[in-house]
């Protein structure tokens, strides 16, 4: 595998493996059975297959022509993620993660959510493969989307709640850390993004590889050239990992993390871990942190709850320190016009998460003139995000 975290997952100085002794044996066990899986054309062809005929893949790269002449400079291409199965990029991984679990003999998967739409992707696939499914939820999120906790109970997943700390994503998944070590030999723990300790940061980035594999190949064969840059959203950082390591080995494309700047760096009111955050321990893994001068985690704000997370992947930090990808922020009212502006201009409402890499896909192609190409990933469709976007508005915020 290119790129590969040495043996103890470290990108560079970022990842590694800080868990309790309990669950060990289980990350050991999971590293020894997806580095199998992975090289073995079994799986691989049982993968595919499955992206393609459940998901539907590959998803189209969309020249968005209103949206380029909207901003009078280079070419904008959307990567359509927003098409697949379930309105988003997570099922790629709990596909990948789901068929891993059946082929490791588990009968049960477990997953912490925060905004839902991991939560309905594990279970989702929990449905298809036939397996239990248990679901690590804040009870403040649990009450913020009742849609997607629906969605999970009619997909005969267990919700738990989780009543520690604010009661969020980062509780939660807390929480599964701890709770996956009681039932290892049944159960199989999904994370949602390349977050957590060694070997899910570059499992995930694995399965969301996808992503940048069908991109390279699509803009190749739409512009007989390599885009000039490459701009996705970073929650935890899942669909830009995807995409961009289809791009790594291209010096010639700049790779941009849109991180959420919520109501702006300034207030401390924001997502952008890379932008504002430190170094620290979050989830079992050593990355780029939001925490107060004491080391104390901070609650992240952003207007996407998808990318409401005090942490980032490593491999992101990774890439951050050595400049082979920018991380900038986008604020809450950036994203908001854009997702009303991408919607007005192409029929194409985005996910708020998603709208932030417009913004920034938007600047980079004006910045930079007419004869560039930018492709933007455009992670999930925004259905999800209407009711709250209509009340913000309505409540004139
Ligand atoms: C969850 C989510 C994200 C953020 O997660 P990453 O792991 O950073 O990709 C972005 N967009 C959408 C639509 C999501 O559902």
């Amino acid at each position: 595998m290119k790129h590969a975290p040495d043996a103890g997952g470290h990108f560079g100085s970022f990842g590694g493996r800080y868990v309790g002794e309990t669950l060990m044996p289980a990350l050991i066990e999971l590293d020894e059975a997806f580095r199998a899986a992975a090289v073995d054309p079994a799986f691989n062809a049982a993968f595919t297959d499955c992206l393609r005929d459940y998901v539907g893949r590959p998803s189209p790269l969309y020249f968005a022509r209103r949206l380029t002449e909207h901003f009078g400079g280079g070419k904008i291409y959307l990567k359509r993620e927003d098409l697949n199965h379930t309105g988003a990029h997570k099922v790629n991984n709990t596909v990948g993660q789901g068929l891993l679990a059946q082929r490791m003999g588990k009968r049960r998967l477990m997953a912490e959510t925060g905004a839902g739409q991991h939560g309905v992707a594990t279970a989702t696939v929990a449905a298809l493969l036939g397996m239990e499914c248990q679901v690590y939820m804040g009870e403040e999120d649990i009450r913020r989307q009742a849609p997607n906790v629906k969605r999970m109970e009619l997909l005969r997943a267990e919700v738990i709640p989780v009543r520690s700390g604010t009661r969020t994503l980062k509780d939660a998944m807390s929480e599964a850390l701890r709770g996956g070590t009681t039932e290892v030999r049944t159960t199989f723990y999904v994370i949602g993004s390349v977050a957590g300790p060694h070997p899910y940061p570059l499992m995930v980035r694995h399965f969301q590889s996808v992503i940048g594999t069908e991109a390279r190949a699509q803009i190749l064969e739409k512009e007989q050239r390599l885009p000039d840059v490459v701009v996705a959203c970073v929650g935890g950082g899942s669909n830009a990992a995807g995409i961009f390591s289809g791009f790594e080995d291209d010096a010639s494309v700049q790779l941009v993390g849109v991180e959420a700047g919520g109501h702006g760096m300034a207030s401390g009111q924001h997502a952008a871990s890379i932008g504002g955050g430190r170094v620290g321990i979050l989830h079992g893994s050593r990355s780029f942190v939001l925490q107060d001068a004491d080391g104390q985690i901070q609650n992240a704000h952003s207007i996407s709850a998808g990318l409401d997370y005090p942490g980032v992947g490593p491999e992101h930090a990774h890439w951050a320190k050595t400049g082979r990808a920018t991380y900038v922020p986008v604020t809450d009212k950036e994203a908001l016009a854009m997702f009303h502006t991408l919607t007005e201009l192409e029929g194409i409402i985005p996910a708020l998460e998603s709208a932030h890499a417009v913004y920034e896909g938007g600047r980079r192609a004006q910045a930079l003139g007419k004869d560039a190409i930018v492709v933007v990933n455009l992670s999930g469709r925004g259905d999800k995000d209407i009711d709250a976007v209509l009340a913000m508005e309505a409540q004139g915020k």
